[in-house]
């Protein structure tokens, strides 16, 4: 059995300031470790060091990591958590619909870890976890652009496993179900009360409850997963 995880790693979690992001860098907090979020606008929750990023801009990525690795180290343990929806069903989704969020949600990633796995080669170590969605492989009408970023999350994971596994760097996708934040309280009533109706566990969860599973794949416990996709969703996607 390996020991505990070593305390304090340095961690960055990407939209790190509200909803799911913010429970997460929370629950590393609790463990002692250093954690940075990036943010866009608004404040920084208290305790934690914001560093201003646009997932979507390479050049405001490598700044952002810039300021962490001066303040907390090379990033030892990163969420690629930020992400948003633009939903519509198929004839009225632009173009412009589909590439935002792929933008975001998938470039994002790929922008984020490529920009930490420098430093996570050189340390010989490091946890990549992809925050990704139950629609990625589930689907679902109206988020074909989301579903598209959300499930391409699973190929970054396993390809980044095939290429940096040897070196002590895990990746691994946490796709939740419906959990009560921002983005889903934007979410028709009908759609909500829909989902809820085929969700095997009867309810919504809380950040906090993917928080838990994010900061358990990141330790040391879990050392031996990786390209693996862990479902926090009440059972919604069972057998996808
Ligand atoms: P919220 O809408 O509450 O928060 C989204 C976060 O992403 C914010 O911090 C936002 O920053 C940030 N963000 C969005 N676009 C960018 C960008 N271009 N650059 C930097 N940051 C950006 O979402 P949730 O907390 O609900 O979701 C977090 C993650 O979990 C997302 O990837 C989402 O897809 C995923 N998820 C959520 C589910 C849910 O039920 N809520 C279910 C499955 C997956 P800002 O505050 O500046 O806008």
């Amino acid at each position: 059995m390996p020991e505990t995880t070593p305390a304090p790693r340095s961690v960055l979690v990407t939209g790190g300031n509200r909803g799911i992001g913010l429970a997460i860098a929370r629950a590393f907090e609790a463990n002692g470790d250093k954690v940075a979020i990036t943010y866009r606008s608004g404040e920084v929750p208290d305790g934690l060091l914001g560093v201003k990023a646009d997932v979507t801009d390479a050049a405001s990525v490598d700044a952002a990591f810039t300021e962490v690795e001066a303040q907390h180290g090379p990033v030892e343990v990163l969420v690629a958590n930020a992400g948003m929806t633009k939903d519509t069903l198929l004839l009225r989704m632009s173009e412009d619909d589909f590439t935002q969020v792929v933008d975001t949600n998938l470039s994002g990633a790929f922008r984020v870890i490529k920009r930490a796995s420098k430093g996570m080669i050189r340390l010989r170590r490091g946890r990549v976890v992809l925050i990704s969605s139950v629609v990625g492989l589930y689907g679902s009408p109206g988020q074909i652009n989301y579903a598209a970023s959300k499930a391409g999350l699973v190929g970054i994971a396993r390809s980044l496993t095939r290429e940096l596994g040897s070196r002590g760097i895990t990746a691994n996708v946490v796709a939740p179900g419906f959990i009560n934040t921002d983005m889903t309280a934007a979410l028709p009533e009908e759609t909500q009360k829909g989902y809820l109706g085929s969700i095997p566990a009867g309810r919504f969860a809380e950040p906090e409850e993917v928080a838990g599973v994010v900061r358990w794949i990141a330790s040391a416990e879990a050392g031996y997963i990786s390209g693996a996709v862990i479902p926090v969703d009440g059972g919604l996607g069972m057998g996808h």
